[in-house]
């Protein structure tokens, strides 16, 4: 199913880190992750993919949560070239991208299907209880932080589920190596067929648990 031309555009225009391909990606996959089960995103930022997957999520008669701090990664962080000024909060002089999430899903009209759940990816993991059908990664791009989203979420993925991977370079000169190497945990787990590539978005179906 084509992504909803209104949404795409809503997408197209937020503040964020996806290319319009790969948000069309995610939004396909997230479609067939859907038939599985609910999504879940790491890494809200402003809610560009969030407007992506709240359109399958739509589709699909499901819903898509998104996990974030909001306070920005290690790269989002003031010196690093992912960092937006615009992003600080005056007041406190620390990063703050709740707001901007607010407006986008707002502007989007996807209150009643993107929620966002406010904390840190593993406390949230480690307290979450319902079987998910489709779990994308795209919170911080360090590799412990990387791998411990990996390792915390993957066992709430059903059988049949799919798990997206964002930011996978494997050529050190397109980028941080993490999201490549989480790519490789889970391929090598066993648990995941390698099932569909658009530019930097991977996707795994879950074989088995
Ligand atoms: N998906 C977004 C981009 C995400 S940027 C888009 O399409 O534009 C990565 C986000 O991950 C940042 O907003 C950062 O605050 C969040 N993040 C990084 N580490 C995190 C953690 N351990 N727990 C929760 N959120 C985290
Ligand atoms: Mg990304």
């Amino acid at each position: 199913m084509a992504i909803d031309e209104t949404l795409f555009n809503r997408a197209k225009a937020a503040k964020g880190f996806m290319p319009d391909d790969e948000g069309l990606a995610l939004h396909d996959a997230a479609l067939v992750g859907a038939a599985v089960g609910p999504l879940l995103e790491i890494g809200t930022y402003c809610g560009k993919s969030a407007v992506y997957l709240g359109a399958a999520a739509r589709a699909a008669a499901t819903v898509v949560f998104t996990v974030d701090h909001h306070r920005g990664s290690e790269e989002n962080q003031a010196g690093w070239p992912w960092h937006d000024p615009t992003v600080v909060d005056a007041g406190t002089g620390r990063m703050d991208t709740l707001p901007f999430f607010r407006r986008t899903i707002e502007d989007a009209g996807l209150e009643d299907v993107v929620i966002a759940v406010i904390g840190r990816s593993t406390t949230v993991a480690r307290w979450w209880g319902r079987s998910l059908g489709f779990v994308f990664i795209d919170g911080g791009h360090a590799e412990d932080v990387a791998q411990a989203d990996l390792v915390a979420w993957a066992p709430h993925l059903a059988v049949g589920g799919v798990l997206a991977i964002h930011d996978v370079f494997e050529d050190p000169a397109d980028g941080g190596q993490a999201p490549f190497h989480v790519w490789q945990t889970a391929l090598a787990s066993g648990d995941y067929e390698d099932w569909r590539r658009t530019g930097s978005l991977r996707c795994l179906r879950r074989l088995s648990a």
